[in-house]
């Protein structure tokens, strides 16, 4: 059965196939900004991503499936808080891309074959606008940005169904994020590919064509795939918000550069809000891995609570939902215990279609319960663990005692908290190879850290 999937574009579900005569399928995600614990709103869109990908690999074979996932490195934020702790920008966005691959490990998701970062791409992205500005689709003003000119491109809107009217008053923009503000763009829409050096970039900046700066957030999407997929990508994800602007600029860069179709799906996956809000770092009403783990909760159990809710409808967090996890894990774990390699029947074959029809995983988990109701007797195990792999399930008990941590770990770990609270950053980083060094790694906290075992 093929994969079915609900595109934001056409508005209608559709299959998924590669088009590309290499049968490689290609699957690109909006990755993290790396200048704070991501949280598991954030996280609720990555576990949705990791479940395609599986689901992927399943349908096409893992030979056979190409994930790209960006680090998003500079921009705004990342400056500022660079700044803010007198540190250089590649340092902290370093040190939380460490973070976000200890959080995305411990949730079990697959890593992505390629995660390019945006600093890692600067000719690229300075090669892209270079050929917007050649085909009359980009100009340049007094302070050094290039701008896209929406105007030029007469497709924009088509994904979001952004009015015109809004676009030229830019009232569509109003309450978006945007990650420039420089008012000297022809039409409120026209949105910036380079951003002209400004004294807040401080030591952040390359150089181009168009003098000092450094590139727009939407860019380096576009370069990105381009570079690692090609001109055209089968499948293009991410959260809700990122929908308009983010991803209706990425459509009009790309299309208007390789004059060829940019996605040929997308996909969007909605909030995880907490009281009825979305969850975010500006409101303050967010979990982070890290808190809930304090709170004696499995990133296990936080992965099953976010499939629990079908992803393109939004899921109300509670604790609560953490306990059913727990519970429900507990049952997964016994069923699994109970399986014997003899058995043949293949009872969650309707679970996977379900799971394989938009991702209808609240449908998949009902139907696995069902089938672990009517008991483990004759049931394949390899069958079972195919749903799990789907899911990406890991039935491993949580460690419920930590490693006890050698003197001489604890010993550096003072030290090294002695210096971050010192700001003396360098010596902060020498001791935290050291730890490396002896197989440990520190996560902080904004009042304390802990020592764990380095991932294998
Ligand atoms: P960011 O690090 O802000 O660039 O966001 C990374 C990803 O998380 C993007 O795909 C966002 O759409 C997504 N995201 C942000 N907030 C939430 C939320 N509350 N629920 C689900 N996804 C979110
Ligand atoms: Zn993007």
């Amino acid at each position: 059965m093929p994969i079915r999937l609900f595109d934001s574009l056409s508005r209608d579900y559709r299959e998924l196939r590669p088009a590309q005569p290499d049968g490689v399928y290609r699957f690109y995600n909006c990755g993290p900004t790396v200048y704070a614990a991501a949280h598991i709103g954030n996280f609720r869109t990555f576990v949705v991503n990791d479940l395609l990908r599986r689901l992927l690999e399943l349908e096409f074979g893992p030979d056979n499936v190409r994930h790209v996932r960006n680090l998003t490195d500079v921009d705004d934020k990342t400056i500022r808080r660079a700044r803010e702790e007198g540190r250089p920008l590649a340092t902290v966005t370093q040190e939380w891309t460490a973070k976000f691959h200890a959080d995305c490990a411990a949730l079990n998701f697959l890593r992505p074959h390629v995660e390019p970062t945006a600093t890692g791409h600067i000719p690229e992205q300075i090669d892209m606008i270079a050929a917007l500005e050649r085909r009359g689709h980009a100009y340049r003003t007094e302070d050094g940005s290039v701008y896209f000119k929406v105007a030029s491109f007469p497709g924009y809107g088509a994904l979001s169904r952004v009015k015109e009217r809004e676009l030229r008053t830019g009232s569509a923009l109003s309450g978006k994020p945007q990650t420039h503000d420089a008012d000297e763009k022809e039409d409120g829409s026209d949105f910036a590919l380079w951003k002209g050096y400004k004294a807040d970039d401080g030591d952040t900046f390359w150089p181009s064509p168009w003098g000092r700066g450094r590139p727009g957030w939407h860019i380096e999407c576009s370069a990105m795939s381009k570079k690692h997929l090609g001109d055209t990508i089968d499948l293009h994800t991410g959260g809700v918000d990122l929908l308009f602007p983010h991803h209706e600029n990425e459509i009009a860069q790309s299309q208007c550069c390789n004059g060829t179709t940019f996605a040929h799906h997308w996909y969007h996956s909605e909030h995880l809000l907490v009281d009825g809000k979305k969850m975010s770092k500006s409101l303050g009403n967010l979990y982070t891995l890290d808190q809930l783990r304090e709170m004696g909760h499995s990133p296990a159990a936080l992965r099953y609570a976010l499939l629990a809710g079908h992803p393109r409808k939004q899921l109300n967090f509670t604790l609560d939902s953490l306990h059913a996890a727990d519970k429900a894990l507990a049952q997964l774990r016994a069923f699994r215990a109970a399986l014997t390699s003899s058995g043949t029947t293949d009872p969650f074959a309707p679970a996977l279609a379900a799971l394989q029809d938009d991702l209808n995983t609240p449908h998949a988990l009902g139907l696995l319960f069902t089938t672990l109701h009517a008991g483990p007797f004759g049931v394949s195990s390899a069958a079972f663990d195919r749903l799990l792999f789907a899911l990406g399930l890991d039935l491993t008990e949580p460690v419920k005692t930590a490693t006890p941590t050698p003197p001489e770990v604890t010993v550096l770990g003072e030290q090294r908290w002695a210096a971050k609270t010192a700001k003396n950053w360098a010596e902060a980083d020498r001791l935290r190879g050291a730890l490396a060094a002896l197989g440990w790694s520190m996560l902080d906290r904004k009042d304390g850290y802990s020592l764990e075992p380095a991932k294998k």
